[in-house]
């Protein structure tokens, strides 16, 4: 056993002790209160920081395309530098994947963000880049990873944490047991939250939050494809965000959407 695998075995089992004693935290940037055990910010860093080389090479690996890296670097920069991302203390990270086919996109625990090249070349505007990266930061934000391993870890968590512990689970299933964890049981509400924390993050960065509903639109055409990306997982349709992006940009922007905005 290495020993990156007895520190995710012993991040995963500390964590399930102390959720026994549940406790509930606000978080600072959506003031809702939740239940993420013990789970401190350094712990969801770690774990992704942990996870997202294995992350990527189980996805197929990094992009080639350097132009295509260093666009997704620098527009999920503006998007977490000039919005209330920036004060969360997460040192969001932004990476490209070379699978040509998949169209996703999603977020480890602490702000390591995926997307791939399948889905960037469907976007049209650096906008919507910057929706479809800023939903990802909301989730980050949001805690939603947290969240869900703190659901599951009564019944997994030192289950899963014996097996890591005991050597009988390889790096790959590690990577993907956190995966799982992570990236594939977000539910109904966290998408829709993740959503409106996207266009706030977009619109505070500059980019027009109107850019997100033409993702939808995009996201459910790619959705005849039969693989299970994040965007259009067992979710909310893209027809029904689109109708609470609207309700949402209503609400925001009582006077209409600022001029000026990047599309
Ligand atoms: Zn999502």
């Amino acid at each position: 056993m290495n020993k990156i695998q007895l520190v995710i075995a012993l991040i995963v089992a500390a964590f399930s002790l102390f959720s026994y004693f549940g406790s509930s935290s606000v978080n600072q940037i959506t003031g809702e209160k939740q239940h993420i055990g013990g789970m401190s910010q350094k712990q969801e860093v770690a774990m992704g920081l942990q996870s997202a080389p294995q992350m990527a090479q189980q996805m197929g690996g990094l992009s080639q395309d350097a132009r295509a890296r260093e666009l997704v670097s620098q527009v999920g920069a503006k998007v977490v530098a000039q919005s209330v991302a920036a004060k969360s203390g997460y040192p969001f990270k932004f990476h490209t994947l070379a699978d040509p086919r998949t169209v996703n996109a999603f977020a480890l625990p602490g702000g390591q963000i995926f997307i791939t090249m399948s889905l960037l070349s469907k976007l049209e505007t650096e906008g919507q880049l910057a929706g479809v990266l800023g939903h990802e930061v909301g989730h980050v934000l949001a805690r939603h990873s947290a969240e869900h391993i703190a659901k599951d870890q009564l019944t997994q968590g030192l289950t899963g944490a014996f097996a890591m512990g005991s050597g009988s689970m390889n790096a790959a299933q590690i990577g993907q047991m956190v995966g799982q964890m992570t990236m594939l049981k977000y539910g109904r509400d966290d998408e829709l939250e993740a959503d409106g924390l996207g266009l706030r993050l977009m619109s505070e960065a500059g980019y027009d939050p109107r850019a997100m509903i033409r993702v939808m639109q995009i996201l459910e055409k790619a959705s005849g494809g039969s693989r299970n990306p994040e965007f259009q997982s067992s979710h909310p349709s893209p027809p029904h965000r689109i109708e609470e992006i609207n309700a949402k940009l209503k609400k925001a922007f009582p006077n209409g959407i600022p001029a000026g905005l990047t599309p």
